[in-house]
């Protein structure tokens, strides 16, 4: 019989959004160490990108960063960003694990956020996430403004020297940065050493860790579906944007600060319509509901209208998800605020090349009739997929995934958030599509799995069938 977990072993939590950090606090709130990793420079997940949020309109981030502040100070909480777990094996009731952090070429001990560096490099890039809708990062940057750890990081292609072309100042020398202890180059260095820091280290590599931990919860969260090239126009015509780059054009803190134009010409959009579903059933697209969308499009169309009344907002839906708490109510003021509904399917979107409008044509589910309409800008609601990390997270901790992608509960109605291995829990969109108070839940509830597990109550870790 395997030895009890150690009860002084840490958790690990894989996985920073909302729910990896909710669960975070509610385990080291409990008294457990925790270990809270993400494979990407900041915590926050989704969220915090989020402008405002279903079905309250509370400013996403207003919510979010304080309990980012409380992860980054909690004395049980220890976070491990830009980090992947590559090895966990059983052993004596515990998880032998294998953590290897990437560089992001700044001490983390001394940089203080000040963005000297940031203001002296000279080259932009199309940001990650706000790219199609004109937002850019330099090289070395933030993730965003509240991000935590605050601690800027370099793009890797500067270094290599692939952004020579571009103007990058570093990449040009005949000695490799993984050689030099000193750069006489890099202008964020002089700017860094200038500010009496002297952050950056530019021949930083990655580091591993071996620990061990006494129980694991999987906190991967969800990811936008990108459309295929040509769905609806996407790819094809600049003013056919996703339901997440519409979110950052609302977002004060977005490309646009927060002015909802097109991004063919800059000039605030009139007419403006969402197209609900959008690419599901199709290649590339997903075949089930994603649960948030409809309330995504109501929040948006909302926001669009507190920005400005006087736009036309259209919703071309085939049916309605509005069953959480205070869902119909929200849909109800969208109506109130005169967001039109049209139940239609969508068969094509086609630019007017003189205007840059879009004209749709569509079934209209009520009449049966084709129609067409015209929109300064489109928004395609495209859904909820599971973390394409979520393939390699499962093999390395032995767990299934279901055919979507996300993690298997073997019982989802005795024991939800329970996985076949003991000791190893979900929370959050890990385990399907979800929106932000029931990836609350969920992380509270995982902590408390996890922390019973690690406590030494056998009982508590049961092992279920595949
Ligand atoms: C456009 C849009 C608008 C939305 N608006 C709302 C709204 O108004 N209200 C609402 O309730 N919901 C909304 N949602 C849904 C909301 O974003 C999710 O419910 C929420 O983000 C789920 O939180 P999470 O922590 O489970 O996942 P995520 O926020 O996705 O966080 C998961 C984290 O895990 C990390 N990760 C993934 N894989 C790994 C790995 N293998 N190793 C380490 N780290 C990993 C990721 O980097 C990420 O930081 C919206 C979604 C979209 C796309």
């Amino acid at each position: 019989m395997e030895a009890p977990p150690d009860s002084r072993a840490p958790i690990l939590v894989i996985g920073a959004g909302i729910a990896g950090i909710t669960c975070a606090l509610n385990a080291a709130d409990y008294g457990a160490a925790v270990l809270l990793v993400d494979d990407t420079p900041s915590i926050g997940g989704l969220m915090a990108r989020l402008d405002k949020t279903f079905p309250t309109n509370d400013c996403s981030i207003c919510i979010e960063a304080p309990r980012m502040y409380e992860v980054g100070n909690h004395p049980n909480i220890e976070i491990l960003a830009n980090t992947t777990v590559k090895k966990a094996n059983r052993k004596n009731g515990r998880f032998a694990v294998r953590l290897v952090t990437r560089p992001r070429y700044v001490d983390p001990e001394k940089c203080t956020g000040c963005g000297a560096c940031i203001d002296a490099c000279p080259v932009r890039v199309p940001d990650e996430l706000d790219g199609k809708i004109g937002g850019t990062r330099k090289l070395i940057y933030m993730p965003f403004p509240q991000a935590v750890p605050n601690v800027v990081l370099i793009d890797p292609r500067c270094r290599s020297g692939a952004m020579r072309a571009q103007g990058a100042c570093v990449g040009g020398c005949v000695v490799d940065c993984s050689q030099c202890r000193e750069c006489p180059i890099a202008l964020c260095v002089k700017a860094c050493q200038k500010e009496g820091k002297d952050a950056i280290r530019l021949w930083q590599a990655a580091t591993s860790r071996n620990i061990e931990v006494s129980a694991i919860v999987v906190a991967t969260g969800v990811m936008d579906v990108r459309p295929s090239r040509g769905l609806h126009g996407y790819d094809l015509y600049p003013n056919v944007i996703t339901y997440t780059q519409f979110e950052r054009l609302m977002n004060a803190g977005g490309p646009t600060a927060g002015r909802i134009v097109r991004p063919s010409d800059g000039r605030p959009a009139h007419k403006i319509a969402w197209l609900q579903c959008a690419g599901r059933g199709l290649a590339g697209g997903i075949p089930y509901c994603s649960k948030v969308c409809c309330m995504v499009a109501t929040k948006q169309t909302l926001i669009t209208k507190e920005h400005d009344a006087a736009v036309e907002t259209v919703v071309f839906l085939n049916d309605l998800k509005a069953c959480g708490k205070g869902f119909w109510a929200f849909h109800e003021k969208a109506r109130a605020a005169g967001v039109r509904h049209v139940k239609a399917r969508p068969y094509d979107v086609v630019e007017d090349p003189a205007t840059r409008n879009l004209v749709l044509r569509y079934e209209d589910l009520e009449t049966g009739e084709l129609a067409t309409e015209e929109a300064e800008l489109v928004v395609l609601s495209t859904g909820l997929k599971a973390s394409d990390r979520n393939e390699g997270l499962a093999r390395t901790l032995g767990l299934e995934l279901d055919e979507h992608g996300f993690f298997r509960e073997p019982d989802p109605l005795a024991a939800p958030l329970e996985t076949a291995v003991a000791g190893i829990y979900l929370c959050g969109g890990a385990t399907g599509p979800i929106d932000i108070a029931e990836a609350v839940v969920q992380g509270s509830a995982a902590a408390l799995k996890a922390v019973l597990c690690g406590s030494r109550k056998e009982h508590a870790c049961p092992t279920r069938p595949a």
